[in-house]
Formats: structure tokens, C-alpha cells, sequence
């Protein structure tokens, strides 16, 4: 397992990189959070423990630039500050656990395994879809450059859709992960959702599946106007 770290500290790196080497693993080592990104995008890391506190460039945009650039190796964060701000800013940028300074080296070792486990999955923080963005973070919508302000549970069933791009969602998988178990499903609500969606995000981005359910289509802005074929 080849793993990046990024530290600036002359000390803590070298202690990383002995601790690491002699759990095994092949170490490189970066300074700066300039370098630590370059390495990190050119090269296929198992895993990368990154400080927040660098002297160019916090963490947090070291992560959001490395998630950008579709690099989705596993990121464990090192924050100073036991700040749950911190902690937060960094998981919504895409880091995928965090560790407090000072820490133990074993709980280090362990969570870095743990986060290899999982492996280098694709999961952006933002999701897209044709020309539809939602930032689960901000719990924020767009279609194109203009943002669409959606009820909270409107929002719910686009995510569910967002997260399963060109997959058939029957009624009863819209049920389940946007309602809960009071959700009586005799009514029609999961139809007027959809229908409220369509009207906000654009009619043909959502599919109906005769007898089966929607499909969220990638769609783009012009398709709106367009006459290629109504629902
Ligand atoms: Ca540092």
C-alpha cells in the first residue's frame, strides 16, 4: 500500500513516514500543499493522511482540489484545533475521516487501514447529472448557472435520484429512503413530488417507466424547450 503524506512540520513527517514505513507501507512525503497535490493527482495513492494547517494552502482546499480533479484516493485529515467547524468543513470538502493532533500513532494506523479498506470509490462531494448540480453540503440545487429552490422534500427525492443517475426508482424505493415508516403508501404524494420536480427541474429530466417507476435523464437547459418527445 502506497500512501502520501502531507505535512509540513519536519518532526511529525518524519515520525509519520518511520511509523508508517515500518507498518509497511511505501511513504512519500510532502511539504507543502502545493506539492502534496501535484503528487496526489499524479500518482495512484492508497491513502493520503493530510494536514490542515499548511503554509500555502489549507486542507480543506487541498481535498476540494484533489476531489475536483477526480483523484478519490481516501484522505484522512489531520486537524490542530479539536473544532467540530473544522472537522465539518473538512468531511464536506470530501476528506473521509479526521484525527485531532495530538493522536495516538496505533489509532492513526488503524483508521488509514480502515479508510484503504473502502478503497478509492468515486464519491463527489457535489452531484450532477446532465446539467442539474446539487451540493448536499449547502443543500443547494441548480439547473444550469440558475439556482432552483426546492421544499425540503422535493430536495429529498431529487438527491435519491441524483445519487442513482439512469437507474428505474420504483414508488416503493422513493418510500423508502425519502419517507418514513408512517408514510402512507396509498397515497399519491410520491406522484405529486415528481410532478412538482419536473415543473422545477425541467419536464423531460424525469422519465416515466411504464410500470416500473422514473429515471432521472441527463438532460441539458435546451432540451426544455426543445420538442423531442413530451413524457
Ligand atoms: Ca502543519
Amino acid at each position: 500500500m502506497r500512501v502520501l503524506v502531507v505535512e509540513d512540520e519536519s518532526g511529525m513527517a518524519a515520525v509519520l513516514r518511520r511509523g508508517l514505513t515500518e507498518e509497511g507501507f511505501a511513504v512519500d512525503v510532502a511539504g507543502t500543499a502545493q506539492d502534496g497535490a501535484w503528487l496526489a493527482v499524479e500518482n495512484d495513492y492508497d491513502g493520503i493522511v493530510l494536514d490542515v494547517m499548511l503554509p500555502d494552502m489549507d486542507g480543506f482546499a487541498v481535498v476540494s482540489r484533489l476531489r475536483a480533479a477526480r483523484c478519490w484516493a481516501p484522505v484522512l485529515l489531520l486537524t490542530a484545533r479539536d473544532s467540530v467547524d473544522d472537522r465539518v468543513r473538512g468531511l464536506d470538502a470530501g476528506a473521509d475521516d479526521y484525527l485531532t493532533k495530538p493522536f495516538a500513532f496505533a489509532e492513526l494506523v488503524a483508521r488509514l487501514r480502515a479508510l484503504i479498506r473502502r478503497g478509492a470509490v468515486e464519491r463527489p462531494t457535489v452531484l450532477t447529472v446532465g446539467d442539474i448540480t446539487l451540493d448536499p453540503a449547502r443543500r443547494m440545487v441548480w439547473r444550469g448557472a440558475d439556482e432552483v429552490v426546492l421544499t425540503a422534500k422535493e430536495y429529498a427525492v431529487l438527491e435519491c435520484f441524483m445519487r442513482r443517475p439512469g437507474r428505474v426508482l420504483s414508488r416503493t424505493d422513493l418510500i423508502e429512503h425519502v419517507w418514513d415508516v408512517t408514510f402512507d403508501a396509498d397515497s399519491n404524494l410520491v406522484e405529486v413530488y415528481v410532478g412538482q420536480l419536473r415543473k422545477k427541474v425541467g419536464r423531460h429530466a424525469l422519465e416515466t417507466v411504464r410500470g416500473m417507476g422514473y429515471r432521472l435523464r441527463e438532460t441539458r437547459l435546451r432540451e426544455m424547450y426543445g420538442d423531442d418527445g413530451a413524457d
